[in-house]
């Protein structure tokens, strides 16, 4: 890109209007889930008969037949070309980012040289997709490149550009699964089980224990024009170069501030096309960095609420670009400014309408909201390298750790009601524990919880995983995750540490001990246990770290090293009795894991050699070349002192150009070597490795040198746009 090419474009960027949106006529109640088969259209286009089974089947999440099924795809197929749908799709969640989907039309030969819409059960329950190019860690060989997708009848199918979507399973011929939706699925029947056999304790006609997840999705916006000459946005969406701009986000004006018109035309648009499809967005806001942005949705539960947030990563970048943005949801497109996450709202409730982290209104109700609370704890406490790991990628990485997000140590905030509480419950003898025990846990001060809380939930947001007055929100998940890998670990670690709870109470009662001391006796012992899990300090302190690595916390920060945590034999041995993932299962995910890690760190690292090269050190070169013109003509002017005083800064300039030249160069050659050796090695695991300590160090050099260039060259000359330029929406 010539100079003026960046000034045309940042020029066209500026100058853009909005892109004027019709509000809709009618209210969101007319329009919603307009897109969706969901038990309205049901009811409507089903046969009576058939509506009831398939209802009962998902409520009893049972399996349905064939015959069933046939009966379901008709009337799915006829309200589908009633709405304008002329292909189908399997929908799915590949173990990449994102979402898969292959579209067939609903035709088939009539046998008269025509054609028929069909669709039938057999078509809608499952579906072969030749998986072959998607990862599978090793567990497909080529030869049995099949994999299969089966309808999760939990979600319900819906029209997306004129295809009917329908959510679905993907797994492999041998059993294992190749998606995020399988494990997903077993975790939360996994919790259901258990959860529901402690609640029972509490409230003997509990039947079901439900997860819910509440999704607050970060991202910034750019204008198209800019993001298009950008290569490191296009191509890895980040800025793998650029520095910081004299105005960032140090006045804290952005956050809350005013939606710029462009901004709000393309939120007003993207909740109507969420509304259509069912998804509850409610909440909108500017983030703490310029261009940043936050949606958030009321709560759902947990397997639609994913399906939800991938739903709308995939109709944000579709709706910016008819706004001439583009979206950006990685977790540190920009250095300097805050990163985006993703914060997981998440609670237990049960089927009859008790929220298990909300204070109860009786001594009885408290005692089951603290079994709740300190499982919980116990859980992140055992496994808080595992969710460490499950949060965590080539991109999150660069978030985590740096000042605006949670370290890369899970630790979990409660505030002080709950504090209070748990120190009580340390410290008290057997015989104080005994007369807690009779109060049902008024003297811990229980009962008083619910007005105890409205102040005391202060929000530390520092902490990765805080306890919000009727839920945890685990902040420290990545905008561009899916948000399955977290919610499938947390889930698991919560079901396996309930059963092993449920075990330990029974024990004592078969024992003949009283249910609620046995109870308070076990919490009291896992309150004690997994102390160190609880702080509610500054996450973003240096003595916390510290404090964290001399506590046993998980304090490790290179991301694939950080995956080995799926691996240990305590989350194996964990995944193994929820049957949430086999080990062969673990393995494969993990190869997965490691060999996109690699995979980014090399297209990034590419991507700046060239950049580097054939962008920045040739406008350099040029920058530098006119000042050398520039010195030899002043000293023919000038000689002697005067003409040494007169170059004299020039001079330095031109030194420190090659300077940096030099050391980018140097840093390049040494990055490109880097790849070579760590391209030679075979095993995933120590690929990833090599990448992460080889690879990476030189990229941070080569940007810093580039960066302080950008401070040095002709602002005219310089290819690519500027921070300043691709921050501020007008
Ligand atoms: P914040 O102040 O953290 O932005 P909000 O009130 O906007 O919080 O809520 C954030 C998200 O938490 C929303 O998606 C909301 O629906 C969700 N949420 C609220 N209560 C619960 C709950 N009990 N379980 C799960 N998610 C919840
Ligand atoms: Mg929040």
């Amino acid at each position: 890109m010539s100079t003026s090419l960046r000034f045309k474009v940042v020029k066209e960027a500026f100058d853009r209007k909005a892109v004027s949106v019709k509000t809709p006529e009618e209210r969101p109640e007319a329009f919603f889930a307009k897109a969706v088969f969901n038990r309205k259209r049901m009811y409507e286009y089903l046969p009576k008969d058939t509506y009831d089974k398939l209802i009962k089947a998902i409520e009893e999440k049972q399996p349905i037949d064939r015959a069933l099924a046939d009966s379901v795809a008709e009337g799915m197929k006829r309200w589908a070309i009633d709405n304008g749908a002329r292909h189908y799709t399997h929908w799915f969640h590949p173990l990449t980012d994102g979402t898969a989907e292959k579209h067939d039309a609903f035709i088939e030969h009539d046998g008269k040289g025509g054609v028929v819409e069909e669709f039938t059960g057999k078509l809608l329950v499952q579906q072969e997709p030749d998986a072959s190019s998607f990862p599978n860690g090793g567990i497909r060989n080529t030869f049995e490149a099949r994999g299969y997708s089966a309808w999760d009848i939990s979600s319900p199918a819906f029209i997306l550009d004129g295809t009917l979507c329908i959510p679905t399973i993907f797994i492999s011929y041998t059993g294992e699964c190749l998606d995020y939706k399988t494990p997903l699925l077993r975790a939360l029947n996994s919790v259901d089980v258990a959860a529901t056999k402690v609640a029972r304790w509490f409230d003997s006609e509990v039947k079901h224990v439900k997860s819910y997840l509440g999704w607050e999705q970060e991202y910034f916006l750019v204008d198209e024009a800019l993001f298009s000459a950008r290569p490191d946005l296009v191509l890895t969406g980040r800025t793998l170069i650029g520095h910081e701009s004299a105005k960032n986000q140090q006045l804290e004006d952005h956050y809350f501030g005013a939606i710029p018109s462009r901004v709000e035309a393309f939120m007003l648009d993207l909740e109507t096309e969420a509304h259509r499809l069912g998804i509850p967005v409610k909440t909108r806001h500017n983030e703490v960095a310029p261009n940043q942005f936050e949606l958030a949705p009321i709560y759902e539960e947990t397997n639609l609420a994913n399906d939800h947030n991938l739903l709308i990563m995939t109709l944000m970048g579709e709706v910016a670009r008819r706004h001439n943005f583009r979206v950006l949801l990685h977790e540190k497109p920009f250095a300097g400014v805050n990163g985006s996450g993703k914060h997981n709202n998440w609670s237990l409730g049960t089927d009859n309408g008790t929220m298990l982290f909300s204070p109860g209104k009786t001594a009885k109700g408290n005692l089951q909201f603290i079994t709740f609370i300190i499982n919980v704890m116990a859980a992140v406490h055992k496994h808080n390298a595992l969710l460490k790991a499950s949060i965590m990628s080539a991109t999150n990485c660069h978030r985590l750790g740096a000042n605006e997000a949670p370290p890369a140590i899970i630790s979990i905030f409660t505030g002080k009601a709950i504090a209070n509480i748990l120190e009580k419950l340390e410290n008290a003898t057997t015989d104080e524990l005994a007369n807690i025990s009779k109060k049902e846990g008024v003297s811990l001060g229980l009962a008083q919880i619910p007005e105890l809380l409205i102040d005391n939930t202060d929000r530390n947001r520092t902490s990765p995983f805080a306890f919000t007055g009727n839920r945890f929100e685990f902040r420290a998940v990545g905008s561009s995750a899916n948000c399955a890998c977290s919610m499938i670990v947390l889930n698991a670690a919560v079901a396996d540490q309930l059963n092993y709870f449920y075990d330990a109470v029974n024990a004592r009662v078969a024992k003949g001990q009283e249910l609620n001391d046995a109870i308070l006796e076990e919490l009291r012992q896992l309150a004690r246990d997994c102390k160190a899990i609880h702080f509610d300090g500054n996450g973003y302190s240096d003595e916390w770290k510290k404090e964290a690595a001399r506590l046993g916390l998980d304090c490790e920060t290179s991301a694939p090293k950080i995956f080995d945590a799926y691996l240990r034999p305590s989350s194996v041995e964990m995944f193994r009795r929820t049957g949430v993932l086999s080990e062969v299962e673990l393995h494969a995910r993990n190869e997965v894991k490691w060999e996109m890690y690699t995979k980014k760190i090399q297209i990034e690292a590419r991507v700046l050699g060239d950049l580097a090269i054939n962008h920045i050190i040739p406008v350099a070169t040029r920058y530098q070349s006119a000042l050398v013109d520039n010195v030899v003509k002043l000293k023919s002017l000038f000689t002697g002192v005067k003409g040494a005083k007169i170059v004299s800064h020039d001079l330095e300039t031109i030194e420190k150009i090659s300077d940096h030249m030099d050391i980018i160069k140097t840093e390049v050659d040494r990055m490109i070597e880097a790849r070579k050796q760590a391209n030679h090695i075979t095993d995933e695991r120590e690929k990833a490795i090599a990448y992460h300590d080889t690879v990476v160090p030189p990229m941070e050099i080569i940007r810093r040198h580039v960066d302080k260039l950008e401070l040095m060259v002709d602002n005219e000359m310089w290819p690519l746009p500027k921070y300043r330029e691709l921050l501020f929406i007008r």
